[in-house]
């Protein structure tokens, strides 16, 4: 039970919630942010404007989500396109998969793992949960001013001033440690149901590591801490699953072709 505000201004109210602490954004709230911040993101995005693999993610996605029982958002899968290893979850279920997450992974089950752990963080609505957080912090106002400006629709050039639409999402999307730790849960509770197998999860974030070991750290990794702890304890919840035989690590050579395409369209070379 999440508790709910009265004001029907949504943009003071959310100003409000942060400045004056009125518990957690409700899911109506949410969602008009989501919306909001898609429109603003677009306009610092490239899409991957390609169906094949437009729709190659889409499928992996609602394989997640139909898995994942009774969601509070309807889900939307983007690609961007950008070599940068890095997948986000802005509000209200809106997923952003960049094309690095594509051309860096080994096998379908590691963009499956990136994907149900985003998914995560929305289903356990931990992007409201960082609204609530960061309320009490010594930024609360410069994200108040943010929020109003964005909801006010008009005013979002003085609101970028304070952050951009991206700078804003990687400030959502740094979580707690024990957010990730339940979107980890999540990812290895549900990729099972959806047919893939979660060890995807361990073996991208291991590659993450290593490359963040290089100096040049992956804004997903920044974002998003891999520690050995958490790949031991994610370890340590995929050896505790009972799970079946048949998951999906790789799908016949269709990962590869979509792989393929992607360093065809983006003139990138092979590892
Ligand atoms: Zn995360």
């Amino acid at each position: 039970m999440w508790p709910t505000c009265s004001s029907p201004r949504i943009g003071a109210l959310l100003a409000a919630l942060l400045l004056l602490g009125c518990g957690t954004i409700s899911i109506d709230q949410e969602r008009a942010l989501g919306d909001e911040f898609s429109r603003e993101i677009r306009r610092e995005i490239t899409f991957f404007r390609d169906e094949m693999v437009e729709s190659y993610v889409e499928q992996i996605g609602r394989a997640i989500v139909d898995s994942a029982g009774a969601q509070p958002f309807p889900y939307s899968f983007y690609v961007i396109e950008d070599p940068e290893i890095n997948a986000f979850a802005a509000p209200a279920g809106h997923i952003y998969i960049n094309t690095g997450i594509l051309l860096n992974a080994r096998n379908v089950s590691e963009v499956a793992g990136v994907m149900a752990h985003e998914v995560g963080h929305v289903a356990m609505r931990h992007v409201a949960q960082n609204y609530n957080r960061r309320r009490n912090t010594g930024i609360a106002h410069q994200a108040a001013v943010l929020v109003t400006g964005i909801l006010a629709g008009g005013n979002w050039a003085g609101a970028a001033n304070v952050l951009g639409g991206l700078g804003a999402m990687s400030y959502l999307n740094t979580f707690t440690r024990d957010a990730e730790r339940e979107a980890d849960a999540f990812a290895v509770e549900v990729l099972p149901k959806a047919g893939f197998h979660p060890n995807g999860l361990v073996t991208f974030f291991s590659t993450l590591k290593n490359q963040g070991g290089g100096g040049n750290v992956p804004a997903f990794l920044s974002s998003h801490p891999t520690t050995d702890e958490r790949i031991e304890s994610v370890r340590q919840m995929i050896a505790a699953a009972n799970l079946p035989r048949d998951l999906l690590r790789n799908d016949g050579g269709r990962f590869e072709i979509i792989q393929h395409r992607v360093r065809m369209r983006t003139g990138t070379a092979p590892r």
